[in-house]
């Protein structure tokens, strides 16, 4: 029965949807990555952005206007990695923030002597615990182009991190996954990156493991064949969770 209302729900949305399917498609085009989907793919993600944008404010910050591309783009490259998942993996928090540009983001940390640090770092893209996505629109226009970094998907997988509990690399695992098995797999594949640098991975992956899955899972999207090439067994493990194959797309 819930499903149900939550079918209708849905229904009631997308029929209400200030946006045509050729709206989306135009927007679509125009980012290169999704060039491997399906028309019904393409449908389902057209679906997600528009229940996304339904769900989610997105506002401007530091005057920064919100236009309907900015948000067509914003949602579609977010749901990209929830294609074959679904939207509740981003339940549990309400708005995203876009800066014209990068951010400053000022954080405090407490070390082991109970000293408490200010700091102040420059970012193009921040995701908090139960809180916002922040996103910088000069990084995440230009997301999506097959060039290995994508500020959207890397936040937003953090999201999916985030939903059982800190951002750590390992996200809820459908049942059919071994969770020890993902945790061996992302563990010596970080180990070894930590040492040794890999063609076309952001070195920022080796910051911590929730770095680590998030720079991969922007690579898996945008040039999976790097991903393949430094980590297959990660490709294998991440094309179990996301339900999708970026190489070996059907279309
Ligand atoms: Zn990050």
């Amino acid at each position: 029965m819930l499903s149900i209302i939550k079918d209708w729900r849905e229904q009631r949305i997308l029929d209400q949807s200030q946006f045509s399917q050729s709206d989306w498609l135009l927007a679509a085009q125009k980012i290169p990555i999704l060039d491997r989907l399906t028309q019904s793919e393409l449908t389902h993600l057209f679906e997600l952005a528009t229940l996304l944008l339904h769900d989610k404010s997105i506002v401007g910050a530091q005057g920064f206007v919100i236009t309907d591309a900015v948000r067509q783009s914003i949602a579609l490259q977010a749901c990209l990695p929830i294609l074959n998942l679904s939207l509740e993996w981003y339940e549990g928090w309400s708005s995203i923030i876009i800066y014209p540009g990068a951010f400053k983001s000022e954080s405090t940390t407490t070390d082991e002597l109970g000293i408490v640090h200010q700091n102040s770092h420059s970012r193009s893209g921040e995701a908090w615990l139960r809180g916002p996505v922040i996103l910088s629109w000069r990084d995440a226009q230009h997301s999506g182009e097959r060039d290995g970094h994508n500020v959207v998907i890397h936040e937003f997988v953090h999201k999916l991190d985030m939903l059982n509990g800190r951002a750590n690399g390992f996200p809820p695992l459908p049942a059919d996954m071994d969770p020890a098995n993902w945790t061996k797999t992302m563990e010596t594949g970080f180990a070894d990156f930590q040492q040794y640098p890999k063609s076309g991975l952001d070195r920022y992956g080796s910051t911590n493991p929730a770095e680590f899955f998030a720079v991969l899972s922007e690579v898996f999207f945008e040039t999976p064949q790097k991903l393949v090439d430094a980590y297959p067994e990660i490709y294998q493990i991440m094309m179990n969770f996301f339900l999708q194959d970026p190489l070996h797309s059907t279309s």
